[in-house]
């Protein structure tokens, strides 16, 4: 007979769906001003002393893991690579288990920059992928988007990424109109030739204020169209809890076979499926990136809460997680910290 264990918790909603991917934001801080994300300059830090520290960081990351049955972690930020300790932080994290002896699933959001230095090390602390942004395999054109001229570097921490075996190495580029369009079909020639799996997303109300606008967004219809012109696919199937849509492409002979997928938050919401739960660098709870509120781990961390008190806070932010992004809902105003303060 199977047995049920009742000392097991979920971050659990009205709405029947269950919590078990979290999103770590490492710092907010970031080496890029990417135009989606960041205003190109005048964005105020966290005070050091408002963020977690490393023991603060993995005491959540064991309390998500161990007593709230998470089992995927994503470091993010911000970029996460600035943060000097992410390699110890990823060890402890690969030693935690699940209520039911599994060791959780670890990646990493980067924006690539120094990871040819660190994947190996990464991999080897216990990562087990990655996800490199990459909106522009033309580097005018990746300096003008990123506000800095990194590309190189970028391409360089793909190559390490995958050399250390950090597979799938998953690549995330958001398609703007009138920016990068053109990079669709090239991104995608790069990604299959070389086992990259590419995911476009498409670009949400979230980055600096006036940034958004429906129609400089590039939907879904028109990403799949575009790659159209160039690769046959046919729908991968059930998406499950997974945020990307994804396609099958076939081989020809300038690539192989490969897999592309398109995160279409706007045009498609998913939030009937969503599995995440969020914590910022400076220890607050959001339920959604487009949550307006957000619930205080840090106060009673350093206040000397029990592991099962900041369980039952966090149960408690995800028992009144909204049923959906309301992006279309009238009155929509976008939270008011951006991307890189929220962690991606
Ligand atoms: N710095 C890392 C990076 O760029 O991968 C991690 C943090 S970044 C906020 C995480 C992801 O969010 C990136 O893939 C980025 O392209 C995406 N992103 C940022 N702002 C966005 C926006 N307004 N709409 C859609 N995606 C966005
Ligand atoms: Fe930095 Fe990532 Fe935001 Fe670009 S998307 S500015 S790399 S946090």
């Amino acid at each position: 007979m199977t047995q049920v264990r009742t000392d097991v918790r979920v971050l659990g909603d009205r709405y029947g769906r269950v919590a078990r991917d979290l999103r770590m934001s490492l710092t907010d801080r970031c080496n890029l001003r990417c135009s989606y994300c960041m205003p190109a300059e005048g964005l105020a830090w966290l005070p050091t002393e408002d963020t977690l520290t490393d023991a603060e960081v993995v005491r959540l990351l064991r309390v998500a893991v161990e007593t709230l049955g998470v089992h995927t972690i994503r470091f993010t930020g911000g970029e996460p690579l600035l943060r000097r300790s992410l390699e110890q932080i990823v060890a402890a994290a690969s030693a935690l288990r699940t209520p039911d002896g599994q060791a959780p699933e670890l990646s990493l959001t980067t924006n690539g920059i120094g990871l040819d230095k660190r994947a190996a090390g990464l991999a080897a602390a216990g990562l087990t992928r990655v996800n490199v942004s990459l909106d522009s395999l033309n580097r005018e054109r990746y300096a003008r988007i990123a506000r800095r001229d990194r590309l190189p570097d970028v391409l360089a921490g793909l190559a390490a990424a995958d050399a250390a075996g950090l597979h799938p190495v998953k690549v995330n580029a958001v398609a703007m109109r009138g920016l990068n369009e053109d990079d669709i079909v090239p991104l995608a020639a790069f990604c299959l030739a070389r086992g990259y799996r590419l995911r476009f997303i498409e670009h949400m109300p979230l980055g600096p204020e006036h940034a958004w606008d429906r129609t400089t967004m590039v939907p879904a219809t028109e990403i799949l169209a575009a790659l159209a012109t160039r690769f046959t696919l046919t729908p991968a199937g059930q998406r499950g809890a997974a945020p990307a849509e994804e396609w099958l492409v076939a081989a020809s002979d300038d690539h192989p076979a490969g897999r592309i997928g398109v995160i279409a938050s706007v045009t498609r919401p998913f939030c009937a499926d969503c599995d995440r739960t969020r914590v910022t660098a400076d220890g607050q709870i959001r339920t959604c990136l487009f949550a307006r509120t957000e619930t205080d781990l840090r106060g009673p961390l350093r206040a000397g809460a029990s592991d099962d008190e900041l369980a039952a806070i966090w149960q408690g932010a995800h028992h009144t997680k909204a049923a959906g992004h309301g992006i279309d809902a009238p009155g929509f105003t976008q939270p008011d910290r951006g991307m890189s303060a929220i962690g991606g």
